[in-house]
């Protein structure tokens, strides 16, 4: 029987043993840590005002790269939201906004002026500069941050790292991730493990249908 025994565990960082599990399966789930488990990232960015140096492009990169907590109990994926709608609902997606006001000094903007509608999905640190603005120069921008996968976009990985050893014994592997801060590390090998078995399922429904024909 395969089993998966907890080894240690932090806010950033668990690791557990998968017994009786082949080497392909184990690394599948491994790679399903790191980019297949869904997370929030900002994906669309309206810019209402930018007199920064740092172009409107370059904004969206930087605000599409700041970790944000994530509730995947309350949202799901756009692609499959009953909104069919292009800009999404509130089901799929979440605002934030900037608007930096008039500054008399240089100063840099930071994370922590990242507003959101929910209470829940913010920047995962305050401290994540965005852009510096000089005085007479104005930011103020609305973004939509949604689910995701890494295998998208590497914004949406839900691990910075995700590791597989052997152990001395066949078919005993030792899985250790690290969360970007988005989700624990703990829902980061649930949610992998749910992953990996549905994608199984869908496999294995393939093969009957082939079977079948
Ligand atoms: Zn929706």
């Amino acid at each position: 029987m395969p089993s998966l025994e907890v080894i240690s565990q932090n806010k950033q960082k668990m690791s557990v043993k998968l017994k009786g599990i082949h080497l392909q399966y184990a690394n599948a789930l491994r790679r399903i840590c790191l980019n297949g488990v869904p997370v929030f990232a900002i994906d669309t960015v309206d810019i209402i005002e930018n007199s920064s140096v740092l172009a409107d492009e370059g904004i969206a990169h930087r605000l599409g790269m700041i970790p944000l907590s994530t509730d995947t109990s309350r949202f799901v994926e756009h692609s499959k939201c009953k909104c069919n709608s292009e800009s999404g609902c509130s089901n799929c997606r979440v605002m934030l906004m900037i608007d930096s006001g008039d500054t008399d000094s240089t100063r840099t903007i930071t994370s922590s002026e990242l507003t959101s509608e929910d209470e829940f999905v913010k920047p995962t640190s305050d401290k994540i500069p965005i852009v510096v603005i000089a005085p007479g120069q104005r930011l103020k921008i609305e973004a939509y941050a949604r689910l995701g996968r890494g295998t998208e976009h590497a914004k949406w990985n839900s691990s910075n790292i995700a590791t597989l050893i052997n152990s001395d014994n066949e078919d005993e592997y030792v899985l250790t991730v690290e969360t970007t801060g988005a989700i624990s590390p703990q829902q980061i090998i649930l949610g992998g493990v749910e992953e990996l078995s549905r994608r199984l399922e869908e496999f294995k429904q393939i093969l009957s249908d082939l079977k079948s024909e």
